[in-house]
């Protein structure tokens, strides 16, 4: 189903119509459309599976090294057409090109990562095959599951979905993506480059449209979909999965901490504190939504992300700290946190209600903000942090871990930021630095609880697109073959014999 966006000659904007045959990807800065993409009914879905069954045949047994060959080739090609795809993130998000050559670097490591590593990770290997089966040689191997459905999220809309795309490629499967409405451009600028480079059938196919678009993914038979996207929309994604009992991994939102220790480098920590929190106008999964401060030094971070917060700007030109908000809906999502917070006796340092001006939303840093706030307890997804004020880093990792994400963490200390990193019920943790484990391609990617469960990136993202296969072979006639009606009568004896005498101690 990959398609070209045709020029803007047909409908109107998303939502127009009540059924409309296409939607328009709109620039949140100006409201220009970008493009027109088709909505893909149920239907086109199932032929766009159907289609990407047969390819993954031939991409499967293309082996490690022809799909090597293939995604390097995908990689230069990307590389090559790199202002051209940052343009299009930037228009489609309205994030700073800067920020969207950012993502791209870090899905350019990543493509990289996993071609390069697939082999060696899912290859057939021998393991032991134990006492009472010494006569079996016994080997397991990580075979592709077929075809992966990938629903991808607009705030990152190259790098997240290619967190499940190039792991799942290098694996053995083919994909069909279903990008967001916000962001379908992107995907098929993805699907439309690999085909470029991989012109025999269609790898990688792109299916447009809103969440029914989604829904019929889930329906249409592939053999695991990968969501990313909000935890509401995750738990539909695993209802209509369930129907097929189709697996799912599930990349969802989080309230991630950053605690800030007596010993930490404040100045560092209200540095990443910030970056965290309003980079990309606090869109991210991964970004900082509170801080938690051990007494000590909570003055200095205030005053040192205060003056910090106060000098960032978001706008529509390249110049600007930070872009608007992608989605419309997501401004009101923000401004009843910051209402909710003062409402209930936080306190506001840098802005308020009144910074948020759509599409932009100016920073703001609100401090001593009630536990039960929608501010501490629910996703802001938007460039607001809090920052309260604690007795000690057990109070800290206390108040960190009762909430019901478990995605990703920070902790600055100089003496034991491991150590408190190893405290937090989350997926990743970054000590003295913000994000850093997203940009890591080795390392799996994913969350506990409303977070989710599975795994992207690293050897864990390879094996999560995969279904693994156990093989005995027997090397020669056991001495003892108790799996057997001819055993004869002493046998089962002199086998428990031996575990008796081997494992008894
Ligand atoms: P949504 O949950 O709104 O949408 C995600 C995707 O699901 C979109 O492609 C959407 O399509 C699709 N969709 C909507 N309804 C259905 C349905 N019933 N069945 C199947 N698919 C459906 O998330 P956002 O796009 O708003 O992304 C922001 C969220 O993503 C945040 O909560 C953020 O934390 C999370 N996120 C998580 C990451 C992680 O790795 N853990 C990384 C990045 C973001 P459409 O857009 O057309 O409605």
């Amino acid at each position: 189903m990959t398609q070209t966006a045709p020029e803007s000659s047909a409908v109107g904007a998303a939502g127009s119509d009540e059924h409309p045959k296409r939607f328009a990807s709109l620039d949140p800065r100006t409201g220009e459309v970008v493009a027109h993409h088709p909505v893909h009914s149920a239907q086109e879905v199932t032929e766009a599976v159907a289609t990407a069954r047969r390819a993954a045949t031939w991409w499967a047994e293309l082996g490690f090294d022809g799909r090597k060959q293939r995604l390097d080739a995908w990689r230069r090609l990307i590389v090559k057409r790199l202002d051209e795809i940052a343009n299009l993130v930037s228009a489609e998000t309205g994030k700073p090109n800067a920020d969207a050559k950012l993502e791209l670097a870090l899905v350019i490591d990543h493509l990289h990562w996993a071609a390069r590593n697939a082999e060696r990770v899912l290859r057939r290997r021998r393991v032991a095959s134990g006492l009472l089966m010494l006569n079996q040689a016994a080997t397991v191997e990580y075979r592709p599951l077929g075809v992966v459905g990938v629903i991808g999220p607009w705030n990152y809309p190259i790098f997240t979905p290619m967190g499940s795309i190039a792991y799942a490629l290098a694996a053995g499967n083919t994909v069909v993506f279903k990008p967001s409405e916000l962001t379908p451009g992107v995907g098929v600028w993805l699907a439309d480059t690999l085909a470029e480079v991989v012109p025999e059938h269609p790898v990688l196919s792109v299916v447009t449209g809103f969440g029914e678009t989604g829904a019929a993914l889930c329906r249409s038979g592939v053999d695991k979909l990968a969501f990313t996207g909000s935890t509401a929309t995750g738990k539909r994604v695993m209802a209509s999965c369930a129907e097929s009992l189709t697996p799912v991994l599930l990349e969802c939102g989080g309230k991630d901490v950053l605690i800030v220790d007596y010993d930490a480098d404040v100045a560092a920590a209200a540095d990443a504190a910030l970056w965290g929190a309003m980079s990309n106008a606090g869109q991210t999964c991964i970004g900082v939504e509170r801080v938690y401060v051990v007494e000590d030094v909570a003055e200095e971070f205030v005053e040192q992300i205060t003056k910090r917060a106060a000098k960032l700007r978001p706008g529509g030109q390249p110049s600007a700290d930070f872009g608007p908000i992608t989605m419309p809906s997501q401004v009101e999502v923000i401004r009843s946190h910051v209402q909710d917070a003062l409402d209930k006796g936080g306190r506001a340092v840098v802005g308020g209600t009144e910074s948020v001006r759509p599409p932009f939303v100016e920073p703001v840093v609100l401090v001593d903000v009630p536990e039960d706030s929608l501010a501490i307890t629910e996703e802001t997804f938007g460039p607001t942090v809090t920052v309260n004020r604690v007795r000690d880093v057990d109070e800290a990792v206390r108040l960190a871990n009762a909430g019901k994400y478990g995605l990703g963490g920070t902790v600055f200390s100089k003496s034991r930021g491991e150590q408190v990193a190893r405290r937090l019920r989350t997926g990743m943790v970054a000590v003295n630095s913000v994000i850093a484990f997203a940009a890591v391609p080795a390392l799996p990617f994913g969350g506990v609880g409303d977070s989710g469960f599975g795994r992207i990136h690293g050897e864990d993202g390879l094996r999560e697109f995969t279904r693994v296969q156990s093989v005995t072979r027997k090397r020669f006639k056991p001495v003892l073959n108790p799996m057997s009606f001819s055993r004869g009568g002493g046998v089962v004896g002199r086998l428990m014999a031996i575990v008796k005498a081997r494992y008894g101690r």
